[in-house]
């Protein structure tokens, strides 16, 4: 099965390129259309390939802006291998600036290995794994908290290595990058981590601060990171590759649901531990009101295990089911 995608760029040829991947859609208003999912290219000879994405959830924009400018900015004459560039991966998403595709409800980072013959969503996600990632050693997926989170600060994600030599792999790229959280999770066969490892490539996944804005500062520390990044993967040489990572990265865990907590009662919720607090296995997190029955007493939510907060839900009302936080734990391994 043929992926239905055609791109506007020869990912073969070198020098800087920009256009299209062209995903067939037909619709009332465009009986013979596509779907244009922005896409770039700096290439110059042979080394190594990496994939800069951003936009797999549309509401997370520092990645969107980043990759973009990375796009121009880059000369090929700097560049030893290749640089693609996704800055709206999963665009119809992006262009309505929600986390998943008003399309198909589909959620990129849920969809991999994903079906060329399935959903505008799932058609993506096979393009991304079986296209662009075979193609690349490294993926670098720059996400944000989106709408509903918001994470402490700038943060790294990656999946726990299968061996002795690429966990030091993986960590001395993290340490490469240099933003100041990197939690180390157990694989899951749907995110692009997991379809970059199906592909051979390593990969570094960022979670920058939420609630739908761009931060400046994050936006820099980012940059600065990835920059560094590709200058120690020896992709980017010149003027933008700065001396050294932005700065020292600790390494923790999120190991399961003991590190979330959930709202189980519809109301609003107050938070009872902010962003970078130490808490204890049953501390209280939050207390959830209920405004609607004015006599009811506020619900205490606790934490489940100990740990520190990188991440709460941003916005108030709470339904069940909800993610109101989560914690890391301090890596020891
Ligand atoms: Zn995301």
């Amino acid at each position: 099965m043929t992926n239905p995608i055609r791109s506007e760029i020869d990912f073969d040829a070198d020098g800087r390129h920009a256009g299209y991947l062209r995903l067939p859609h037909s619709v009332h208003r465009s009986a013979y259309g596509w779907l244009p999912i922005p896409v770039g290219s700096v290439r110059n000879g042979a080394g190594p390939v990496v994939l800069l994405m951003a936009g797999n959830h549309g509401d997370e924009y520092e990645g969107q802006v980043l990759v973009s400018q990375l796009l121009r900015e880059i000369e090929p004459q700097w560049v030893r291998g290749q640089l693609i560039f996704l800055p709206m991966a999963n665009f119809p998403a992006a262009e309505a600036g929600q986390r998943t595709s008003p399309l198909d409800g589909g959620n990129l980072n849920r969809s991999f290995p994903g079906n060329p013959q399935g959903t505008p969503t799932e058609v993506i996600a096979d393009y991304i794994e079986n296209t662009l990632l075979a193609r690349a050693q490294y993926l670098v997926d720059l996400h944000s908290g989106g709408s509903s989170l918001l994470y402490h600060g700038a943060n790294m994600l990656a999946i726990e290595p299968e061996d002795e030599a690429q966990n030091e792999r993986l960590r001395a790229l993290l340490s490469a990058f240099g933003l100041p959280r990197a939690f180390l999770h157990p694989a899951n066969r749907v995110h692009s981590s997991t379809a970059a490892r199906r592909q051979g490539a390593l990969s570094i996944v960022t979670e920058l601060g939420g609630g739908g804005i761009v931060q400046p500062a994050l936006l820099r520390e980012a940059r600065q990171g990835l920059l560094h990044l590709l200058g120690a993967i020896g992709v980017l040489t010149g003027p933008l590759v700065p001396e050294r990572a932005p700065g020292e990265t600790h390494f923790f865990r999120v190991s399961g649901a003991a590190h979330y907590v959930y709202a189980y009662e519809r109301g609003v919720y107050e938070p009872l531990v902010a962003l970078g607090d130490q808490v204890q296995a049953g501390q209280a997190a939050a207390r959830i009101h209920f405004p609607d029955t004015p006599l009811r007493e506020p619900v205490t939510v606790a934490f489940a295990s100990a740990g520190e907060v990188v991440c709460q839900r941003a916005f108030a009302a709470v339904q069940r089911g909800d993610c109101l936080f989560h914690l890391a734990e301090p890596d020891n391994g």
